[in-house]
C-alpha cells in the first residue's frame, strides 16, 4: 500500500527506535527526564528561544498556546481552514472560553491588511483581540508557506496593537526545508511557536510548545498538567524527537521533490486539475472534474489498486508525501491514478 493519507502515518525507523531504546529517562514531571530536557532545550535553541515544553500532540501545544495567553471572554484572530479552527475539536472554546475570529485566507495566507482590520477597537463595545495564530506551512491551504515579508508585516501591526502571536508550525521545518531559511528566521516574530514532531519528522508521538517567556512557559506547563498531557518517563518519546531533528529534518526536501513529481505525473492526467506552482512542500491538492466517479468511490477505486489519498471536499483530493514512500513508489502512485482515472 502506498499511504498518501497524510504525513502522520510515518513509522519509527529503525535508527530511531534504537535511539528510543537507549534513552535516558526519568520522571518528567518532576522535571527529571533527561532526555525529555536535552529534547526541549534543542528545540529552544533551533528557534532560538529560551525554552520549550514536551507535549503529546500538536493540538495540546496550541491549545496551551492559546490558553496560557488569553483569559476567557477574550478573542483570537485565526485563518478559517486553520487546524486551530477544524480539527481542535472546539477547545479554544471549551477549554480556553475564547472566541475565534476567522479571516480567509489565499491558500490559508493571511495579509497584514486582514489581520489589521481584524483587530478589535479599544472601546467599551468590543471584545478584547488577545492573540493573532498563523500556520506555517498550512495545511489545508495545501502545505503553503508564509512569505518571511508577509509574516514581517503582520508583526508590525501586531506590535502596533499590543497583541501576541502564535506560530503553528506543525510543518514548520517543511517551511525551513523549502526555503532553506532557519527556524529561528521564522520564530523571532512570535511569542509562541508549536511544533511537531510526528508529522514528516517520522517520530511516534510528539509535540513542542516553544517561547523566550519563561513564565508562559510556566503557565503551560500548569495547564498540560490540568489537560492531561503531563508524562512520565517520556524520554522514550523525547528520543524520538532528538532522532527526528537530528536525523530526519533534512531529508524533508526529498518530501517536497517526491511532491513535486507526483504533481506533475497527476498534471498529465486529463480530468485532473492542479497547479504545480502551488505545490510549495510535502502536499498536493488536486481536483478530478466531470469524472463518472464520485470523490468516496475514486477513493475506493484507488484502494484497491493500492494507493491511499484523501478525499477533502468537493471535487478535491490531497496526497501528502513523506519518509515512508520512495521516488518510486511516487512513480508507481501515480500511473496507478493515470489508470483508476482514465
Ligand atoms: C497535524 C497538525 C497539528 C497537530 O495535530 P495533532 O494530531 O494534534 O498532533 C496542528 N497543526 C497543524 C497545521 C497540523 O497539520
Amino acid at each position: 500500500m502506498i499511504d498518501l493519507r497524510s504525513d502522520t502515518v510515518t513509522v519509527p525507523t529503525d535508527g530511531m527506535r534504537q535511539a528510543m531504546a537507549r534513552a535516558d529517562v526519568g520522571d518528567d514531571v518532576y522535571g527529571e527526564d533527561p532526555t525529555v530536557n536535552r529534547l526541549q532545550d534543542m528545540a529552544a535553541a533551533l528557534l532560538g528561544k529560551r525554552a520549550a515544553l514536551f507535549v503529546p500532540s500538536g493540538t495540546m501545544a496550541n491549545q496551551l498556546a492559546i490558553r496560557s495567553q488569553t483569559q476567557p471572554g477574550q478573542e483570537v484572530i485565526v485563518e478559517s481552514k486553520s487546524h486551530v479552527v477544524r480539527y481542535e475539536q472546539g477547545a479554544a472554546g471549551a477549554l480556553a472560553g475564547v472566541q475565534l475570529h476567522w479571516i480567509a485566507g489565499d491558500r490559508g495566507l493571511v495579509t497584514a491588511e486582514q489581520v489589521e482590520t481584524a483587530i478589535r477597537p479599544k472601546d467599551p463595545h468590543s471584545i478584547p483581540t488577545a492573540l493573532i495564530c498563523l500556520e506555517n506551512t498550512h495545511n489545508a491551504g495545501g502545505g503553503t508557506i508564509y512569505p518571511l515579508s508577509t509574516i514581517e508585516k503582520i508583526r508590525a501591526a501586531a506590535v502596533k496593537h499590543g497583541i501576541p502571536m502564535h506560530l503553528d508550525g506543525a510543518r514548520l521545518f517543511n517551511a525551513v526545508a523549502a526555503t532553506t531559511l532557519p527556524a529561528a528566521a521564522y520564530a523571532q516574530h512570535f511569542e509562541t511557536v508549536s511544533v511537531c514532531l510526528s508529522k514528516g519528522l517520522g517520530a511516534p508521538v510528539g509535540s513542542l510548545l516553544i517561547s523566550s517567556d519563561l513564565q508562559l512557559i510556566d503557565r503551560a506547563k500548569r495547564f498540560r498538567r490540568m489537560y492531561g498531557g503531563a508524562m512520565r518517563q517520556a524520554g522514550i518519546l523525547a528520543a524520538a524527537g532528538i532522532y527526528a531533528l537530528e536525523h530526519h529534518a533534512v531529508r524533508l526536501k526529498d518530501d517536497h521533490e517526491h511532491a513535486k513529481r507526483l504533481a506533475r505525473l497527476l498534471q498529465a492526467i486529463p480530468c485532473v486539475r492542479l497547479a504545480l506552482q502551488h505545490v510549495e512542500t510535502n502536499i498536493v491538492i488536486f481536483d478530478v472534474v466531470d469524472h463518472r466517479l464520485t470523490p468516496p468511490e475514486i477513493v475506493a477505486a484507488l484502494k484497491a489498486q493500492g494507493v491511499l489519498v484523501n478525499a477533502i471536499g468537493g471535487q478535491s483530493f490531497r496526497a501528502v508525501t513523506h519518509l515512508n514512500v520512495t521516488g518510486a513508489q511516487i512513480d508507481q502512485a501515480g500511473a496507478i491514478v493515470a489508470r483508476v482515472l482514465t
